[in-house]
């Protein structure tokens, strides 16, 4: 089994949902589900829906907001069922899972699913390095949301067993015996990035009164693009914070 990938659903709102998708998981070698803002967890639903993927959703991890449950990760994906304003890397289904799998030799992954009505709010796609749409009938292109984890883990599940055939050491093991600061920063690493830096655009009035959203938005795709390392960062945050400095000196 696969723990190394989080499969991650955000706001569900029928337990069975949570259930199938625990199932799907299963049957395509996978085994690290979080949850955020589920509305109804743990509920007998999910546990029917499972059949035998009961373990599956006992070690179900439940989070607040998808920042935290993504904390961990070096890179993620998200689902949607339509195009979406937010400029991303859009990628085919067998590719995403591709990046997926290889991305897993540099450290924890994840595919965010979401909520059944409204899928992922804007805010929470730009928290992914990449977008993936499976492509369905234009005329009706929404999948449930089990069956869509199906198609995606299916897809995980072929780019695993091609990796598998050729490798001789897990993709786990290899980023546990990695320097954490020669891999790509950590969700949470960025997420203090892009705040730090957006203090600094405000401390030297960089937006002056326009909104900011825009710049925010392209500055974020910038540096996942990039994908910096914690050292990195760490040069990065040092420069804005001498910057902030010097500004409440003069
Ligand atoms: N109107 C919503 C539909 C949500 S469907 C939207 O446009 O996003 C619920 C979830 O199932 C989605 O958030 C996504 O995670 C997944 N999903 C459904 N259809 C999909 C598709 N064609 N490709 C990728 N994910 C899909």
């Amino acid at each position: 089994m696969n723990d190394a990938l989080k499969i991650v659903l955000v706001g569900t709102r029928h337990p069975g949902n949570i259930g199938s998708a625990a199932r799907a998981m299963k049957t395509m070698g996978l085994s690290r589900l979080a949850l955020v803002a589920p509305e109804c967890f743990p509920d007998p639903h999910a546990y029917a829906l499972a059949a035998g993927a009961n373990d599956v959703l006992d070690v179900a991890e439940v989070h607040a907001t998808l920042e935290d449950a993504l904390a961990e990760c070096r890179f993620v994906i998200g689902t949607t069922a339509r195009r979406r304003t937010v400029t991303m890397p859009e990628l085919p289904p067998r590719d995403a899972a591709r990046q997926l799998v290889d991305a897993q030799a540099r450290g924890g992954v994840a595919l965010v699913f979401g909520r059944e009505r409204t899928g992922l709010e804007n805010h929470e796609l730009q928290l992914c390095h990449a977008s993936v749409c499976i492509p369905a009938n234009p005329d009706y292109s929404s999948l449930n949301i089990a069956a869509a984890v199906q198609v995606l883990c299916y897809e995980i599940r072929m780019a695993t067993l091609s990796t598998n055939a050729n490798a001789d050491m897990d993709a786990a093991t290899i980023a546990a015996s990695i320097d954490p600061d020669d891999l790509p920063a950590t969700q949470a690493e960025m997420e203090a990035f892009f705040q730090h830096f957006s203090a600094l655009l405000d401390d030297i009035d960089f937006h002056k009164g326009r909104p900011p959203d825009m710049i925010s938005q392209r500055l974020r795709r910038l540096f996942q693009r990039a994908q910096p390392d914690p050292r990195e960062l760490r040069i990065l945050r040092g420069i804005f914070s001498d910057t902030q400095r010097l500004l409440k000196k003069s």
